[in-house]
């Protein structure tokens, strides 16, 4: 597509965006989030090779959150490979991000690595034989080497916040603990994981962040073609939380989203999408940031599920 078509297309979302009186709420359980202004709104569209286009705030960062769960599934992969999966599932949950239901119900095995109990084991498999900070710095490594960008850093603030509020991932974690699914001390594995979401990004870092899982011939080679299209099918299955199926049904593509309202979609062999919006849906999902990318994918067909218009 035309970079100019795409631009107005952009700008067409973010005024859409913009206009909506209802922002949805932004998470209030962790404090630095709640401070968050609603009234904002982002996107950004890589493509390899062209500019990044954008519109709205695009380069105010944002605590990416979940979004994060999709860089250290990358680095664990490619630290134990396959072996992750002994230790976490690849199916859907249909529950809440936080929930403790399945994880009792299947033995302290999460369902995917992508809700907080599936992640939380996936950052204890990146600690395997390392470090906490060393484990930190390799998933903060990935991600700028992925955007092409050593600006990126940890707010410390938002990582201790959810040390001092986060009860319920305490809980997830003795939980898998004592099925022996965790290998570190819950503090160790958790403060890890609560730095790697606490990592800020701007919508065009996160877009270029995302490019690799593109597999467009020159973007970036951070993980191998197979790996790339395994992530994208547990984005696609996985990444909204119990909203999985609707953002499938209402976007086409695959995607990660954070309650600090970021989410992460990928058009394969097309472009890496970020879109910002910290008010969420009922889901814990960005609500007008899903919205726009509805909008963005009627408006440009870009959809695993349909021919492509390029
Ligand atoms: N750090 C958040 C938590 O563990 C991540 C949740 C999310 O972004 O969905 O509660």
């Amino acid at each position: 597509m035309q970079s100019e078509r795409l631009q107005s297309i952009l700008d067409e979302v973010a005024a859409a965006a913009q206009a909506d009186p209802d922002k949805g709420r932004v998470a209030d359980y962790i404090p630095d989030l709640a401070r968050v202004d609603p009234d904002q709104f982002a996107i950004a569209v890589a493509r390899p090779g062209q500019p990044t286009l954008v519109a709205g705030d695009a380069a105010t960062p944002f605590s990416i959150q979940s979004v994060s769960k999709v860089f250290t599934l990358a680095v664990a992969l490619g630290k134990i490979g396959g072996h992750l999966w002994l230790r976490v599932g690849r199916e859907p949950s249909g529950q809440a991000f936080d929930s403790m239901f399945l994880l009792e119900q299947e033995k302290g095995r999460p369902r995917n690595p992508f809700i907080n109990a599936g992640a939380i084991v996936t950052t204890d498999a990146v600690l395997e034989g390392t470090e906490p900070k060393a484990a930190l710095a390799s998933i903060l490594r990935f991600v700028r080497e992925a955007a092409g960008d050593d600006a990126i850093h940890i707010n410390e603030s938002v990582a201790q916040s959810e040390i001092a509020t986060g009860h319920r991932n305490f809980a997830l974690a003795h939980y898998l603990l004592s099925h022996g699914n965790l290998q570190h001390p819950p503090e160790l594995t958790l403060g890890t994981y609560f730095h790697q979401c606490a990592i800020e990004m701007s919508c065009t870092q996160l877009a270029n962040a995302g490019l690799f899982l593109t597999a467009c011939e020159d973007a970036p080679r951070m993980v191998s073609s197979s790996r790339i299209r395994r992530i994208n099918a547990l984005m696609m299955t996985c990444g909204h939380y119990d909203g999985s199926g609707d953002y499938a049904y209402r976007v086409g593509l695959p995607g990660k989203s954070g309650v600090g309202g970021g989410i992460l979609t990928i058009a394969p062999g097309i472009a890496s999408i970020a879109v910002w919006a910290p008010g969420l849906n009922h889901y814990n999902n960005s609500k007008l940031g899903t919205e726009a990318m509805q909008r963005l994918t009627d408006l440009t067909g870009w959809s695993v599920f349909g021919a492509p218009t390029d």
